[in-house]
């Protein structure tokens, strides 16, 4: 795509996030990227993650967009975790109307998952994942958004929390080893 602002770019919600034209409850933001709560949750705390350029899809991408996209998500991901107290992080991107996107500027959702309460079930081999938005507040998106920022610059919790998780893993694995 060429420097100049397309029709497609004019009439795009995150690219007006983007400039600061619409509202959003930002998360981060760095060069390429820009990271805000989804007006719409399926669980509190659903972050968006998108590149700042206008790109459709995620084969619009160059090699150093999508390195500069991937590269917060695993922090991101952590501190969503800590942040909302969760149990794990789904992670997903819909390309394409046959895949369900409905905003046509590359997105990632990152959503904060609790045990008992999961997006995706299984029943043999029956795999459901169910996705119902919900509504929130700006005063309550902005204050996630508070609550996920102080995670993500707070290395030392973010160290912590990473071990915690790592023993957790290293607990299973021996149970495993063991046959329990
Ligand atoms: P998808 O169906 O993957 O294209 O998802 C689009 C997502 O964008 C949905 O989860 C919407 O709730 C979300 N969304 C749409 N408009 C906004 C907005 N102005 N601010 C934040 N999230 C939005
Ligand atoms: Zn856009």
């Amino acid at each position: 795509m060429g420097e100049g602002v397309s029709t497609r770019q004019r009439h795009c919600v995150f690219c007006a996030i983007v400039a600061g034209r619409v509202p959003a409850s930002i998360v981060y933001r760095d060069r390429a990227t820009l990271a805000f709560m989804d007006v719409n949750p399926v669980r509190p705390g659903h972050v968006l993650v998108i590149p700042t350029a206008h790109r459709a899809q995620i084969w619009d991408l160059a090699e150093a967009e999508s390195a500069a996209v991937y590269r917060p998500l695993p922090g991101l991901a952590l501190a969503l975790k800590a942040a909302m107290a969760a149990d794990a992080v789904t992670i997903f991107s819909l390309n394409g109307k046959a895949a369900g996107q409905t905003v046509f500027h590359l997105h990632v959702h990152l959503v904060p998952v609790h045990a008992g309460d999961p997006l995706l079930r299984r029943r043999g081999r029956r795999v459901t994942f169910r996705l119902v938005q919900g509504r929130a507040s700006r005063a309550r998106l902005d204050a996630l958004a508070g609550r996920i920022r102080a995670c993500l610059f707070q290395p030392l919790t973010l160290a912590a929390h990473r071990d915690k998780f790592a023993s957790g893993l290293r607990r299973s694995r021996r149970r495993g080893a063991r046959g329990a």
